[in-house]
Parts: C-alpha cells; sequence; structure tokens
C-alpha cells in the first residue's frame, strides 16, 4: 500500500482564503481592520521567517499585522512593558510572542501577561484552562490545524483510537485534550506517549491515528505504523539535507493509509488557524 497525501498546503490556502472573505465581511460592516502584533525577540533566523511567513499570510487575508523587534538582550521587564502596550492598544487584536525567547527572560511570566482576549496563540493559562473544560475561546493554532485537516478529508475521530506522542504545552497536551472532549473533532480514545514510554513501537502501532510531535528527524519508521493508520508529522527538524519530519516518510508512506508531508502539511495549517484566531480576537474585542 501506498499512503496518500493530505496535502497542507492546499487546504491551508483554501482555509485562508475562507478567512480572507470572512474578513473583508468583518471589515465592511464593523470599519475595523482585525490586527496582528508580533513580538520577535533577537534575531534567530528560523524564528524570523516564521513571523515573515505570519505577516505575510496576514496581509493576503486583508489582516494588518506589526512587528515589534526588541534586541536579545532585553530583560523581562522590558518586554512585560511592551507587551503592555500591545494589550492597551484598541488597534491591536492579536498579540503573539514567538518562541524560543532568550534564556534571561521569564517565558511563563510573559506569557501570562498577553491579555487572554488578544491570546491569539491559546497559551494564556486562562485560554488553556478554558479549552481543557470543553469551552474555548481560541483554539491552539497547530492542534486546530490538524483537527481541520482530519474533518476536511473525512476522517473520523469518534471511536477512533489516536495516539499522539510527545506532550509539549504547545502541541502534544493540546492535541490530546481536544481528540478527547465530546462532540464534533473529539471522541477519541486518545493516548499519550512521551519519551519514558515503555515499548513504544507497540504503543504506536495501535493508532488508526498516529500524531508525532517529538521534534527528531525521521523517528517514527514503518515498523512502528500499523497498516492503513491515518499519520500526521507535526515534527519540523533543521537536517543537513534540508527540513525534515519527525516521520520516516518514504517508509512510512509504504504502510500508512494516509499522511501528511513535511513540508507542505501541519506548518501551513498552523498559519491558517492563526488568521482564524486573529479574526476572532478582532470580533470578540468589536461590540
Ligand atoms: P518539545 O521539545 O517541547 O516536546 C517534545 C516531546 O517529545 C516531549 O514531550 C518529549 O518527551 C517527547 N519526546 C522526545 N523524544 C522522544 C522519544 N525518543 N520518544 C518519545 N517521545 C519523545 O517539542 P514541540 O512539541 O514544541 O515540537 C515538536 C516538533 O514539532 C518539533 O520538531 C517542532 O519544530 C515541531 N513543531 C511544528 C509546528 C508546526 O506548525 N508544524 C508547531 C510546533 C512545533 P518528554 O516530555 O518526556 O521530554
Amino acid at each position: 500500500m501506498t499512503a496518500s497525501i493530505i496535502d497542507g498546503k492546499m487546504l491551508s490556502a483554501q482555509i485562508r482564503a475562507e478567512i480572507a472573505l470572512e474578513t473583508a465581511e468583518f471589515t465592511a460592516k464593523t470599519g475595523v481592520t482585525p490586527c496582528l502584533a508580533a513580538v520577535l525577540v533577537g534575531d534567530d533566523p528560523g524564528s524570523q521567517v516564521y513571523v515573515r511567513n505570519k505577516q505575510k499570510a496576514c496581509e493576503k487575508a486583508g489582516i494588518a499585522s506589526q512587528l515589534h523587534t526588541p534586541p536579545a538582550k532585553i530583560s523581562t521587564e522590558e518586554l512585560l512593558a511592551l507587551i503592555d502596550r500591545l494589550n492597551r492598544d484598541p488597534t491591536v487584536h492579536g498579540v503573539l510572542v514567538q518562541l524560543p525567547l532568550p534564556k534571561q527572560i521569564d517565558e511563563r511570566q510573559v506569557l501570562e501577561a498577553v491579555d487572554p482576549i488578544k491570546d491569539v496563540d491559546a497559551f494564556h493559562p486562562e485560554n488553556v484552562g478554558r479549552l481543557v473544560q470543553g469551552r474555548p475561546r481560541f483554539l491552539p493554532c497547530t492542534p486546530h490545524g490538524i483537527l481541520q485537516m482530519l474533518k476536511r478529508n473525512d476522517i473520523p475521530t469518534a471511536g477512533a483510537n489516536v495516539v499522539v506522542v510527545g506532550r509539549s504545552d504547545i502541541v502534544g497536551k493540546p492535541m490530546a485534550i481536544l481528540l478527547m472532549q465530546r462532540g464534533e473533532g473529539g471522541d477519541a480514545t486518545v493516548t499519550v506517549c512521551h519519551s519514558r514510554t515503555r515499548d513504544l513501537a507497540a504503543v504506536t502501532r495501535s493508532a488508526d491515528i498516529l500524531i508525532v510531535a517529538i521534534g527528531r528527524p525521521r523517528f517514527v519508521t514503518a515498523e512502528m505504523v500499523k497498516p492503513g493508520a491515518v499519520v500526521i508529522d507535526v515534527g519540523m527538524n533543521r537536517t543537513p539535507d534540508g527540513l525534515a519530519g519527525d516521520v520516516d516518510f518514504q517508509g512510512v508512506q509504504q504502510v500508512a493509509g494516509r499522511i501528511t508531508p513535511v513540508p507542505g502539511g501541519v506548518g501551513p495549517m498552523t498559519i491558517a488557524m492563526l488568521l482564524h484566531n486573529t479574526l476572532t480576537a478582532a470580533r470578540l474585542q468589536t461590540s
């Protein structure tokens, strides 16, 4: 069997076109242009590329964007002051702090400082709490992008055995929580694996849907995948031969039923859902 490809690039373009239409309608009705402010501390080249891509996507969807680039040596207090200014600025609807932050910065304090109603990454404890309780304001972008990929490819989650490999606050944990919620896009039987999981391959082989977010190039191999399974590769790893996912695409493609490529899979979906959240934030702040 050769798996069919779940094309994140195409789906993302479709979703971004939908958001562009909704944004145009919103702006025509309210006179408000949604605006995303990105804070990029220092000059990490990878982060610069991510932020630039997010800004370009905003522009194409009719969403305004601001870029704030404090130097790498900024203190936590100075960064908090910048966040405070953005929180108070009524023309800014979404605030995004690009991670990782330099070591001297108290990351938790910074993420908690973002006004929850402008927290388009959904990292603030209030938004995480709402998500866990099944009454989210914003869905975290990467897990939401994955849910959209499943939904728009008619892959049901209800009753499915889903294995999530990775338990980060950004991907693994919220992914598992969303999949176990009651209702559409949820109702899955979810197993979460991590570096201490015993016999990982035995667990991953039980998955109807396998979602991998560990940050290790080509770690998941064909023997770890049940024939016909849906494999979602979140990994984005820079290797000497280019960007690689966490899944050994060549090998796993021979076993899986469907698979996401890297690049062109989950990455573009994450950006589309960020635009979705920025429009949602503008709606919530516009009476
Ligand atoms: P983290 O480093 O925060 O978390 C990695 C997780 O993987 C941890 O829970 C860790 O376990 C687990 N893990 C590491 N090694 C193993 C192993 N050998 N076996 C089982 N579990 C393991 O990573 P992120 O979640 O932030 O990112 C994961 C990947 O996804 C990265 O490549 C990142 O670049 C990419 N990413 C892609 C995005 C996109 O839009 N496509 C968005 C965000 C991330 P433990 O907790 O025990 O340490």
